[in-house]
């Protein structure tokens, strides 16, 4: 049994207290040493007290002061930053990484955990919706492990042969099979789509999730993002990526070989599963998830996804197949939409519209350095702001 010694970053956030409740159930494994949040500093300072991290970062100076003085009779270093951020991924003395920030921000410090050559466990999608080219080539430049946390990744990789090399074609797979729930308007009639409010789209039927990602799951962006995602993963290209819709949410993902066989893995759905997979891999620990109860469930269904209904799977295959910077285009003007939506400041059928738009206009440009994939994120997140304001 190895100790592990974690930073987690985003650790106020759904992942994050998921990795926190499953760590505290193996303390003679997991070590924390470093913890980050955002907004949320009295839930980041309670984290503090309970796990005696080394470091604690936040992206102010102001959140850091309060943090400081909520944990002024505690020995722990507050940090704040970008940068700061970059530090706790890459620490000598840490050589695991949880990546659980939220949105193109947790692009940086996850880059910088796969530069050191951490076990990085990747929950930020999107990382590699923005950048999986350079990412990939941090991840093996470094020779680090980069294990997936989202469910459907972290099942094609328990179903993929071990270990995998990269090339579907030489270990006999013929294609991925990404499972999607359908979220909470698989069945609504299309034409009260219009008045779906940001309320009726963050309530997922099957899954507790951050604001952002529960939307994206609603417009099924979630589920095109992860197609991005399998993408740079596991080395397959868009017509190897197939997806299917599973409304219970217990089959993760599959993976389809040459003979005929299909490979799956299942669970009920809670991401302490995924999360304990990756943390204590190659091992297994204990979840306290309840064990699967098939003959309860009585039947697993599965569907062809309609993507007249959802519109964003089919922007972000487009967009996969344009290449370039055309995944970051998409992934900077989502996270400004759907902002935007959050806000009510457009309506839910805007969300697609908008991103259609600023596709066609910034789509199909070259990526050729991380620099440009960032100027070309803040140039989409600009036009997409500029088109919300014009409605
Ligand atoms: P949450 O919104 O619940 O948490 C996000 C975390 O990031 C919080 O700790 C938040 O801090 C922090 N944060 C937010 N903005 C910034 C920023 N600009 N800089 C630094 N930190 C920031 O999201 P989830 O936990 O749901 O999701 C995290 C990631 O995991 C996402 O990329 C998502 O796609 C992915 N994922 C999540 C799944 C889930 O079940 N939730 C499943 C699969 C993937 P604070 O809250 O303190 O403000
Ligand atoms: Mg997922």
């Amino acid at each position: 049994m190895t100790m592990r010694y974690l930073t987690i970053l985003g650790s106020t956030g759904t992942i994050g207290v998921n990795t926190l409740d499953v760590a505290a159930r193996h303390p003679d494994r997991f070590k924390v040493v470093a913890l980050s949040g955002q907004n949320q500093i009295a839930k980041l300072a309670q984290q503090c007290r309970q796990f005696r991290p080394k470091y604690a970062v936040v992206l102010d100076s102001a959140r850091a002061l309060a943090l400081k003085t909520a944990l002024a009779d505690i020995n722990i270093e507050v940090l704040y930053g970008v940068d700061a951020l970059e530090q706790i991924a890459s620490l000598p003395e840490v050589d695991t990484v949880m990546a659980a920030i939220v949105g193109a921000a947790g692009m940086r410090p996850a880059l910088a955990a796969a530069r050191a050559g951490k076990r990085v466990l990747l929950a930020n999608k999107e990382t590699l919706v923005m950048a999986g080219q350079f990412f990939m080539a941090a991840v093996r430049a470094s020779g680090a492990t980069l294990l997936p946390i989202d469910s459907e990744h972290n099942a094609i990789f328990q179903s993929m042969p071990e270990p995998y090399s990269g090339d579907m074609a030489a270990h006999g797979i013929r294609r991925i099979l990404l499972t999607a729930s359908g979220g909470p308007f698989r069945t609504r009639p299309v034409e009260t789509l219009a008045a779906v409010t940001p309320e009726e789209a963050v309530a997922h039927p099957n899954w507790s999730m951050g604001k952002k990602i529960s939307v994206d799951s609603a417009t099924m962006m979630n589920k095109g993002l992860e197609v991005i995602e399998a993408h740079w993963l596991f080395n397959a290209r868009p017509d190897q990526i197939d997806v299917v819709v599973h409304p219970q949410s217990i089959v993760h993902s599959m993976v389809e070989y040459q003979d005929g066989s299909v490979l799956a893995q299942l669970s009920n759905p809670d991401m302490r599963i995924p999360i304990a997979h990756a943390l204590a891999y190659p091992e297994r620990v204990a979840t306290g998830v309840p064990w699967l109860d098939l003959a309860k469930l009585g039947q697993l269904t599965f569907e062809a996804p309609d993507t007249d209904r959802f519109p964003c799977l089919k922007l972000a295959f487009q967009a996969l197949a344009a290449g370039g910077s055309s995944t970051t285009v998409l992934n900077a003007a989502n996270e400004e939409v759907v902002a935007a939506f959050l806000d009510r400041r457009i309506p839910y059928l805007a969300i697609p519209e908008l991103l259609g738009r600023v596709l066609e206009r910034l789509g199909g440009q070259p990526a050729a350095s991380l620099a440009e994939l960032e100027a070309v994120d803040a140039e989409a997140r600009a036009l997409a702001i500029k088109l919300i304001a014009a409605r």
